[in-house]
């Protein structure tokens, strides 16, 4: 046995990032992939798992530290052999590879630009590249375009969601005097509704690539040197191979290929519990339902179940449900959805799953741990997702890979192979398909020879849940935690004609300004279409606005986007919808 120091790994550009969890204490007997700690950054949270199994023999962290690449977590004793033992054999092969592979076999084809993965990133680089005149090919497993945005993520979320968003207004329509009977819900017609919106938006991006003359060759592609990938022909409805490959020479290529979701090493296989993919095919409506993870994607689902009828319980190793987001917010979204908890357990960890005849046995430990196994119907594991960079075949074409599967890049989308470009979930947080989509365009001006940067200032984050809570820049609780001098403004929807006539009137707007130079590095809305809304201060923030420029902005009256001016009014002091304030 040997003594070891358990390092932080590569986490992208990032210095003295807060530590908000320590998960591990002296003695405790941590296996690979364990969680030793959580960092925060401005971005996202981010758990650092163990490289190695073993007895932790020292902790050197505590919570509030900061910490960087490098930093040692902890020491433990562990004999060298079992360093990722537990990591599927495709996770072994090397991290870092500073020595490509060479292939002098011939190819079937050859293109200006190859794209690995067809999701929000990847389609887009590629129609980008093929409208810059380049002969491009997209190599993607499944049937269709779309990767899990469109296909198991943001749009069959938001399919669901509309109608879990209309079911609950009609609901609270009572208290104006207009009364429905409870829904009939044909949960087969509704997921049947859900695939429509699906195939709709997939078959579109397959007619767009066929005007662009952008192939598809579907199959599973793995590099085989910096300038060829082989792929493995897929068909059927999944991935199954055909056993027939062919081989793809390119001059560029923009790697595309997402990230999958973390699945809990202790959590049995059993039908009632599934991940958001399974969530999202709807078989049926639990009458109890366990969330495992309280981010966006537990919640949205969790709207829909309860809104169609199941009660649900959710649990969060950290203090709070949608971390990114002000407390401040997300109080305003919990207050409204009470209603759809039995039990809300923070600091709170899974520790056991048994699945029996009669339901999923759960067992916690933590600040709001039940002293029993609760029992649930169905359990929705929304603890995350990784990314997918360690199975793509990297090594051989020369990328760098981090120890957790990511593809560092620069600010053109290059790897360190400068021919070599990736985007999207596998180049780091937030995993959102607007970043992957902005990415793979500044790729493929590239790879026609232009000289793009990926350099936003902001990247907005939304949870569509009801009422839905999106942010952009840095947040209140952030600028705190960093020492950042900020000036806030709140306008109460409240105090909005237009929210209180729709019935929303407990949401809010936010807007953060910076206290030296006035101008708007943040903001934040709780309520009715706030994704559709935070767009607005998105721009103001890459503008550079003020307060006077975005209040003086003359916005439509009643509208819920008004609260965006009348925010920056607040800001000046000049609101004449609130009680009157002190003159800034
Ligand atoms: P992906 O969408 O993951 O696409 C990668 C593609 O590469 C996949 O199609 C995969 O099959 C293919 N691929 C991978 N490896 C290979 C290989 N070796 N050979 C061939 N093909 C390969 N984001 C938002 O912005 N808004 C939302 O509302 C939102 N909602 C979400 C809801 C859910 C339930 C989930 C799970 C995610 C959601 N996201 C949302 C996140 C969003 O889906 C991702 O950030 C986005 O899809 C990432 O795009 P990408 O192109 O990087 O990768």
């Amino acid at each position: 046995m040997s003594l070891i120091e358990l390092k932080v790994p590569d986490i992208g550009n990032y210095q003295n990032v807060d530590i908000i969890a320590v998960e591990i204490k002296t003695g405790d007997t941590i296996a690979v992939d364990d969680t030793l700690i959580t960092l925060e950054t401005d971005k996202a949270t981010m758990d650092v798992p163990a490289e190695i199994a073993g007895v932790v023999k020292e902790v050197r962290v505590k919570v509030g530290d900061k910490i960087s690449e490098g930093g040692v977590i902890a020491v433990i004793e562990a004999a060298a052999a079992t360093a990722k033992a537990a990591a599927p054999a495709s996770e072994t092969a090397p991290v870092a590879a500073s020595q490509a592979a060479t292939y002098s076999g011939s190819s079937d084809a050859e293109y200006d630009v190859v794209v690995l993965g067809g999701g929000p990133g990847g389609y887009s680089a590629a129609f980008a590249a093929a409208d810059e005149g380049l002969k491009v090919a997209v190599v993607e497993r499944y049937a269709t375009l779309g990767g899990v945005c469109l296909n198991v993520g943001c749009i069959p979320s938001k399919a669901l969601l509309h109608n879990a968003a209309v079911i609950d207004e009609v609901k609270e329509l009572k208290a104006n005097g207009i009364e429905y009977p409870a829904p009939k819900i044909d949960i087969d017609q509704l997921r049947s509704y859900k695939e429509k919106v699906v195939a709709r938006m997939t078959g579109g991006l397959a007619g767009m690539a066929k005007t662009r003359k952008v192939d598809i060759i579907r199959g599973n592609g793995r590099y085989i040197d910096p300038h060829h990938i082989e792929v493995k022909l897929t068909s059927g409805e999944g991935k199954t191979e055909t056993g027939e490959k062919v081989t793809l020479a390119f001059k560029n290529t923009i790697i595309a290929a997402g990230s999958r979701v973390v699945n809990l090493p202790f959590i049995p296989e059993d039908p009632r519990i599934v991940d958001s993919t399974g969530a999202l095919a709807l078989k049926s409506v639990p009458e109890k339902m366990l969330i495992i993870g309280g981010g966006i994607i537990g919640l949205e689902m969790g709207t829909v179940y309860s809104t169609l009828g199941a009660r649900l319980d959710v649990v969060e190793m950290m203090g709070g449900l949608m971390l990114g987001a002000d407390r401040d917010m997300v109080r305003i979204w919990q207050k409204k959805n009470e209603h759809r908890f039995d039990n809300i357990m923070l600091n709170t960890k899974t520790t056991a799953v048994e699945a029996r005849e009669d339901g999923i046995y759960v067992t916690f430990e933590g600040d709001k741990a039940p002293a029993e196994p609760q029992r649930y119907d169905l359990v929705l594991v929304a603890a995350g997702r990784a990314p997918n960079g360690k199975l793509i075949g990297a090594e051989n074409a020369g990328v760098e890979v981090t120890d957790r599967g990511f593809i560092n890049v620069d600010k053109q989308m290059r790897t360190n192979v400068p021919h070599i470009y990736a985007i999207g979930d596998i180049v780091g947080q937030p995993m959102l398909a607007h970043k992957a989509v902005h990415e793979g365009h500044v790729a493929a001006e590239n790879c026609a020879g232009h000289q793009a940067y990926f350099d936003a200032r902001v990247i907005p984050g939304v949870a569509y849940t009801n009422p839905e809570v999106a942010w952009a820049g840095i947040t209140e609780d952030q600028a705190k935690k960093d020492g950042v001098k900020i000036t806030k403004a709140v306008f109460p929807w409240a105090a909005s004609g237009r929210a209180v006539a729709n019935g929303c009137s407990e949401g809010a707007t936010k807007l953060i300004f910076d206290a030296d130079s006035g101008l708007i590095i943040g903001g934040a809305i709780v309520g009715s279409s706030a994704g559709d809304m935070i767009g607005e201060i998105c721009l103001a923030i890459e503008m550079g606005c003020d307060a006077d420029d975005i209040g003086r902005t003359i916005h439509p009256h009643p509208t819920l986007g008004e609260s965006i001016g009348m925010a920056a009014e607040v800001a000046m002091g000049t609101c004449t919808d609130l009680p009157p304030q002190r003159k800034k």
